[in-house]
């Protein structure tokens, strides 16, 4: 049996067909069949080693049906490594024939805006009058959206207020500690993330500074190539993954604005973006992406295992909840832990976000029945897939609202677009924040009592 180019040799061997997998499976959940299922790639994988099949356009419609979750990886009893198969594909997906040529249209739009905030921003910038305001809402109301088409459509229903945090990054290279110092780390600040949702990376820096972490946070810094990535956009995702180190590089060192001492870590709050980073060794194939990728932490993963100082932890204070109603008053804040996949399946990342977070006092986790299956969100997959992901999300929004949170925490920042979307579009009340966001409103509310 010749294996397809590229896949490892015997991965597929694994499998035996059992479907554990196919219950946590998002995009089976969708499109219940077998053929958009991890058990039915895997099939069309060895059938396609073996000569007996093609990859068609109908084939790779099936992978293109795959959200990159990894659910699968986590359920299977036989250890199939689905990751590592669909990141051999996935580069194969995109020949042209395979792809129509709108969506192919589609796609390089995409890939020509998203990893780059500069070009994203000039995209936007017409647009914030729009996003968040009233006549958005007409718009959506009118059903004027809808000439859009879907896939532009989707790009709208996601598109949040627009702060005008986002349209610069104005941080120092050295944002220093509060002393005592006890490390110093870089940040990654994610090229969506510090333009639709710029608070986290402001209540990053606060909340580490706080702890008494020094960040360094390179001026030039992109995207690390998590939006690339996971479309098998193999070179553009080495060169933006390049310019990345080279960011950290150009200011970490003798004689450089940061100063010659070396960095601790290097975080990111955005746990997409943080599964890409660690896997830069394998993605550039060179001693520096290695060395890079052992340094990368994501920040709930650092935080717990550093521990909250003890100054940080008296300040926390509880955190105002609830409709303001006499019968909610006295009750605990009550928020739900949205897992996401690249955090929870791709990380391995669940305990450490509510070690966090059950810091805050009179703060009650919830945990949602469903939290292994995905949102939708999935990088670009909302954009490129929208009915599919559509689906998901709402049976995401219900699943979080069932647990009758005030709130959702949700650590990266595809999730949390899709999963505010979703709720706000079934009337559900919960608001989504990012659990360091959490902790950072509930020092400030302490700090602010002095
Ligand atoms: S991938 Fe694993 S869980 Fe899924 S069918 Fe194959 S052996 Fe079973
Ligand atoms: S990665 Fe997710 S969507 Fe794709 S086969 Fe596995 S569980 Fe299904």
């Amino acid at each position: 049996m010749t294996p397809l180019p590229g896949l490892p040799t015997g991965a597929t061997d694994p499998c035996v067909h059992c479907g554990f997998c196919l219950p946590t499976c998002a995009s089976y959940r969708a499109l219940g069949t077998e053929m958009d299922s991890p058990r039915g790639r895997i099939h069309a994988l060895k059938a396609i080693e073996a000569g007996e099949q093609q990859l068609d356009a109908v084939t790779a419609s099936h992978f293109d049906s795959c959200l990159g979750c990894f659910a699968c990886v986590t359920a299977c009893p036989s250890g199939v490594r689905y990751d590592a198969l669909l990141e051999a594909t996935r580069p194969k997906l995109n020949a042209p024939e395979l792809r129509n040529p709108a969506q192919r249209a589609f796609r390089r739009l995409l890939f020509a805006l998203l990893p780059y905030p500069q070009r994203l921003r000039t995209a936007l910038a017409p647009l914030r009058g729009y996003a968040g305001g009233g006549l958005q809402q007409l718009a959506r109301r009118s059903g004027l959206t809808g000439l859009l088409g879907p896939q532009l459509q989707a790009l709208e229903q996601l598109l949040p207020p627009l702060s005008p945090e986002g349209f610069a990054d104005r941080w120092p290279v050295v944002v220093p500690a509060v002393e005592p110092r006890r490390a110093r780390v870089g940040l990654v600040l994610g090229c969506v993330q510090r333009v639709f949702d710029p608070g986290v990376n402001g209540a990053a820096v606060r909340v580490l500074t706080a702890n008494g972490i020094e960040v360094v946070i390179p001026p030039q810094q992109g995207c690390c190539g998590a939006v690339t990535h996971h479309q098998g956009e193999e070179a553009q995702t080495q060169q933006l993954a390049r310019d990345l180190i080279n960011s950290f590089d150009a200011v970490v060192g003798p004689g450089k604005a940061a100063g010659p001492e070396p960095l601790d870590a290097v975080l990111v709050a955005a746990s997409g973006c943080g599964h890409t980073l660690k896997g830069y060794g394998r993605i550039l194939n060179s001693s520096a992406g290695e060395g890079f990728a052992a340094q990368v932490r994501d920040i709930h993963e650092f935080l717990a295992d550093l521990g909250l100082s003890d100054d940080f932890q008296r300040q926390l204070q509880p955190l105002p909840h609830g409709d303001g109603t006499p019968a909610n008053q006295n009750r605990p804040l009550r928020v739900a832990v949205h897992d996401a996949c690249h955090m929870l399946h791709g990380q391995g990342i669940q305990a450490q976000p509510r070690q966090l977070l059950r810091q805050i006092p009179h703060l009650e986790l919830r945990e949602p029945l469903e939290a292994g299956v995905c949102c939708g969100s999935a990088g670009i997959y909302n954009l490129v897939q929208p009915q599919e992901a559509a689906s998901l999300g709402r049976l995401k929004a219900d699943d979080l609202a069932a647990t009758q949170a005030d709130c959702v925490a949700s650590a990266n920042i595809g999730c949390s677009l899709q999963i505010r979307r979703h709720l706000t579009e079934a009337q559900h009340p919960q608001t989504v924040a990012h659990p360091i966001e959490l902790l950072d409103r509930s020092y400030s509310a302490g700090t602010q009592r002095r």
